[in-house]
């Protein structure tokens, strides 16, 4: 098995947004452009390091229209996922929020994005120790500080990814892509195939055996329920789940596509599903 180092240091340049995947303070600035275009109203949930930990939501949510949540950034070397976060916020109409109530945790990460690393600057997996215990959120010795954060929030996070959570992560050692899906099923269906196609539209997808001790199958690690956040928000109730996982030996601008992409699909199939 390969293994992740969690503070080996990656980062790209961007073709697309003229700069340096950890350039935390052009990211900051261009999400802050489009919060303000689409009119997001943005949610500090509390301080990851010296940066605030925000949500950020479509305005005027309603009862009668699906919710769902897009995070990403849980692991700072996997910087496709919040540049194609904000990349699908650029090309956005703020029409679309008339159909769905959108929810975002574009940068969960903010310490580690800047290093280029896995971990935040504590030395903590973000994406560890989500206990559900009856009902509700609970951390445990491997609860990062953002980790805490989000439970805090449980019962907001879970409103908000009601009708499914997409959170954008990326496997740095690969050059194929995969997804980690979530759906009430025996078997992934068509939900998790169309997502998974949308990255394969980009890059080759793996083939099956095992990846991080998980067996992937057709580009698909199906109903892995451990202490990740996504599985978490399953749990709590999310109507599906899905993990992205872009390869990190590709390109850079093209793992931003894909992500952007994914977003999109993402969203297009909750709206279908009406
Ligand atoms: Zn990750």
């Amino acid at each position: 098995m390969s293994s992740r180092d969690p503070f080996q240091s990656f980062t790209w340049h961007s073709d697309i947004f003229s700069c340096q995947s950890n350039d935390i303070s052009s990211f900051y600035a261009r999400l802050e452009e489009q919060a303000s275009r689409l009119g997001l109203q943005a949610r500090k949930l509390g301080d990851a390091g010296p940066h605030p930990l925000e949500l950020y939501q479509s305005p005027a949510q309603k009862a009668d229209q699906p919710s769902i949540l897009i995070s990403a950034g849980f692991h700072g070397e996997e910087a496709a996922g919040p540049w194609g976060l904000l990349y699908f916020l650029n090309e956005l109409e703020p029409e679309l929020f008339g159909q769905i109530n959108l929810s975002l945790l574009p940068l969960v990460n903010p310490t580690g994005f800047k290093r280029g690393h896995r971990f935040n600057k504590l030395g903590q997996n973000p994406n560890r120790g989500f206990v559900l215990e009856n009902g509700r959120g609970r951390s445990n010795q491997d609860t990062s500080s953002e980790g805490e954060i989000l439970l805090a929030h449980s019962q907001l996070l879970a409103a908000a990814s009601k009708d499914g959570i997409l959170t954008c992560h990326e496997d740095v050692l690969l050059t194929d892509t995969y997804i980690y899906s979530f759906e009430a099923n025996q078997h992934p269906g068509q939900f998790s195939r169309e997502l998974r196609d949308a990255l394969g539209h980009y890059f080759p997808i793996a083939q099956d055996g095992l990846i991080d001790d998980c067996p992937v199958q057709d580009g698909i690690i199906f109903n892995h329920f451990d202490l990740s956040f996504e599985a978490f928000l399953v749990r709590l109730g999310a109507s599906v789940g899905v993990c992205s996982e872009t390869p990190g030996q590709q390109s850079f601008d093209q793992r931003i596509l894909a992500n952007a992409a994914i977003i999109k699909r993402f969203v297009e199939l909750t709206l279908a599903k009406r």
